[in-house]
């Protein structure tokens, strides 16, 4: 990644700031919102293991309960 420069004001500013040191205008958000996007992204996928894991438990708790009632 090379030198970020601020649209505005040209002045040079650090490739994470979120906004120019000089002038405040808004920068693009740095790569972390991205990672957060993922981060959700991968709290839905754990959410959908969960909900199946879940599911296959009572499945086999169900097999068991089944097989002693017989
Ligand atoms: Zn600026």
């Amino acid at each position: 990644m090379g030198p970020v420069t601020c649209p505005e004001c040209a002045a040079p500013v650090l490739p994470r700031a979120r906004s120019c040191p000089r002038c405040g205008h808004p920068l693009a958000p740095p790569p972390a919102e991205a990672e957060r996007r993922e981060m959700r992204a991968g709290a839905v996928a754990a959410k959908i293991v969960a909900v199946l894991l879940v599911l296959y438990m009572l499945g086999v708790a169900g097999y068991f309960v089944y097989d002693h009632l017989l």
